[in-house]
């Protein structure tokens, strides 16, 4: 996660000058996360905070599709990214690897059965590289406040 990155969010949501970054940093240590609003995905999926972001979505035949933007929200293509998600699921741990798909990248499997289980979603910028790790829960029930799905809900909580 960048910490940095949310910091600046933060500090420019609550109209805190810049000189108070520093304090909002050290305190966003303590807080839990999203303590504002945070951005959805432009196709109702998460939004992860890569560089490109990244989207995950998952589609009606359970695939996962990932795409990528940049900090304006606009679409931009796949380059080095490789994805790969861990499905903790009550069945055991499933690892689910993506191939490029067009400007995305999309998984070469379903994930397993049902919701309610982990992810950890792996976003590695290029080869060689440390990935990036996003672990949220799959939830599938639609958010009555913000109409998305929760795994994808933008509401503060
Ligand atoms: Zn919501």
């Amino acid at each position: 996660m960048n910490r940095t990155l949310r910091s600046f969010t933060l500090a420019a949501a609550l109209g805190v000058g810049l000189a108070f970054t520093t304090v909002a940093a050290e305190n966003a240590a303590d807080q839990p996360q999203h303590a504002h609003k945070h951005l959805g995905g432009p196709n109702g999926g998460r939004l992860l905070e890569t560089q490109p972001r990244a989207e995950f979505f998952v589609e009606k035949d359970r695939r996962v599709i990932i795409r990528f933007y940049n900090e304006d929200l606009k679409p931009v293509a796949a380059s080095e990214q490789t994805v790969t998600v861990i499905a903790e699921a009550k069945s055991g741990k499933v690892k689910i690897e993506f191939a490029k798909d067009g400007d995305a990248l999309r998984s070469q499997t379903t994930l397993p059965e049902g919701d309610g289980y982990n992810l950890v979603v792996q976003v590695r910028p290029k080869a060689g590289v440390k990935p990036q790790n996003f672990r949220f829960k799959l939830d599938l029930a639609t958010c009555q406040e913000c109409q998305r799905l929760e795994y994808a809900c933008t509401c503060e909580h």
